[in-house]
Parts: structure tokens; C-alpha cells; sequence
């Protein structure tokens, strides 16, 4: 299975792949599942304490699920503003 980790960044909490991606550190943009180039502040790493302050992005959590091989009955449809 991939290694795939959630940041957050530019207002969502995005997945990207870490074996593929660098390790986000703050000011250093990086591509994220749903195919956004996002550059993370310092802000957004008080997640790493366990608490994430933006929305999940439903792409990337898509992305996560399809690509992780999970069953059809877990892979809800996108929301209608995702
Ligand atoms: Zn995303």
C-alpha cells in the first residue's frame, strides 16, 4: 500500500503521497493527492499534535481510498462542493 499522509495547507487538509513527495515543511509548496500544488505555513502544522483546524479536502480523501484499494461501499461520491 502507498504511504500516504494528510497535510494540512492553504485552508484543507489535503493527502499526498510521502514515497513520492518530500516531507512538507512550511513554505515549501508540494502536490497533493487531488493534484493541487499547496504550500503550507507554519500554522498548519500544529496538526502533527493530532488536531487540524481546515476541512478535509473530499478529493484527496477520494484519491486516498480509491488508490489504497478500498471496496466500492467505502468510496463515498464527492460532495457537491468538494
Ligand atoms: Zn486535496
Amino acid at each position: 500500500m502507498e504511504p500516504f499522509r494528510w497535510q494540512q495547507a492553504e485552508g484543507r487538509r489535503h493527502a499526498y503521497n510521502a514515497e513520492k513527495t518530500a516531507t512538507p515543511h512550511p513554505g515549501i509548496a508540494f502536490t497533493t493527492l487531488c493534484g493541487a500544488e499547496v504550500t503550507p505555513q507554519e500554522r498548519d502544522f500544529v496538526g502533527l499534535s493530532g488536531w487540524w483546524h481546515d476541512p478535509t479536502c473530499w478529493v484527496c480523501d477520494r484519491e486516498w481510498r480509491v488508490r489504497s484499494g478500498f471496496p466500492a461501499h467505502d468510496i463515498p461520491p464527492l460532495p457537491e462542493n468538494a
